[in-house]
């Protein structure tokens, strides 16, 4: 089971600390942003301790492709109305590529935008368009289309719309998905049967472009269309839910991410990552973090 969590990514450390937070949790992924998720201020990949980084990732024996970049989600490559915010989009993940390369990462996650008073169809052809501007991608990079849950004119709401970006796009190789159970489960689909959810995704975009999988448990009823994360077992898609798809054989090789949010302040992921390794959910786990308040 190669799962992980969101960890942060600051001074002094930076990635080397990334990482370290990562391994006290006992995960064996991880994933950061290269600054703050909601704006384009980056520092310079010389400062981020990636040598070290990368010494801690070996010694542990933790492959590259399990450490995974997020881009900011203020960025927009699917705004047609503001064609400004689609332009800054591509010059922010041009020099994000070329930043998640150095970082030593090999999957960086992007959501595909919001299409916001246009339409459908026209959000489709401006993300496609977008991206197809970006310079050559490093071979090793994949760039990830998160799947979403639908809020506002969110685009990737399902498999279909995923499969007619990823087929516009010139580079096809450098292009995957990163599938989030809360979203997908907000979107409408059963996760709760995840195998149904993996044979139409095989059927729709085929399983080998699923790269990283967001696991996380979600706040809303299926088809709320919401995007609210809750802890592992305490939403509803529930723990044996999320415990299935963490040990499916069929994306074993996936790494699962959680994104669950901090509990009184403190993260909780040693204990959702110890439940989902053993299979067993014992809420006075996450009920603990929050009696030490
Ligand atoms: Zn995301």
């Amino acid at each position: 089971m190669i799962l992980g969590c969101h960890v942060r990514m600051t001074a002094p450390d930076f990635v080397e600390g990334s990482v370290r937070e990562a391994l006290s949790y006992g995960a064996d992924a991880m994933m950061l942003y290269t600054g703050a998720p909601q704006n384009t201020v980056r520092r310079p990949t010389a400062q981020l301790h990636i040598a070290g980084a990368r010494e801690l990732m070996r010694e542990n024996h933790i492959p590259s492709g399990n450490l995974i970049v997020h881009a900011p989600y203020l960025i927009n490559p699917a705004n047609s109305v503001k064609p400004e915010v689609a332009e800054l989009a591509v010059q922010f993940l041009n020099s994000e590529a070329q930043r998640t390369h150095e970082i030593g990462a090999k999957y960086l996650i992007l959501h595909p935008g919001s299409y916001t008073t246009s339409d459908e169809k026209t959000g489709i052809r401006t993300v496609i368009s977008q991206l197809n501007k970006l310079d050559d991608l490093p071979v090793d990079l994949v760039i990830c289309l998160e799947t979403m849950a639908g809020k506002g004119s969110e685009l990737g709401t399902s498999f279909e719309q995923l499969e007619e970006i990823l087929s516009g796009l010139r580079s096809t190789e450098n292009y995957g998905i990163c599938l989030d159970t809360c979203h997908i489960h907000d979107a409408g689909y059963d996760v709760r049967d995840f195998d149904s959810v993996l044979d139409e995704f095989d059927r729709i975009i085929g399983l080998r472009h699923l790269h990283v999988i967001h696991l996380n448990d979600s706040r809303n009823p299926i088809g709320s269309h919401k995007d609210r994360h809750a802890n592992i077992g305490e939403g509803s898609i529930g723990f044996d839910a999320l415990y299935r798809i963490a040990s499916n054989r069929r994306t074993e090789s996936v790494p699962k991410i959680l994104e669950t949010p901090y509990i009184g302040g403190k993260p909780p992921y040693a204990a959702e990552i110890e439940m989902l390794r053993k299979g067993e959910y014992d809420p006075e786990k996450l009920n603990s973090l929050r009696n030490a308040l």
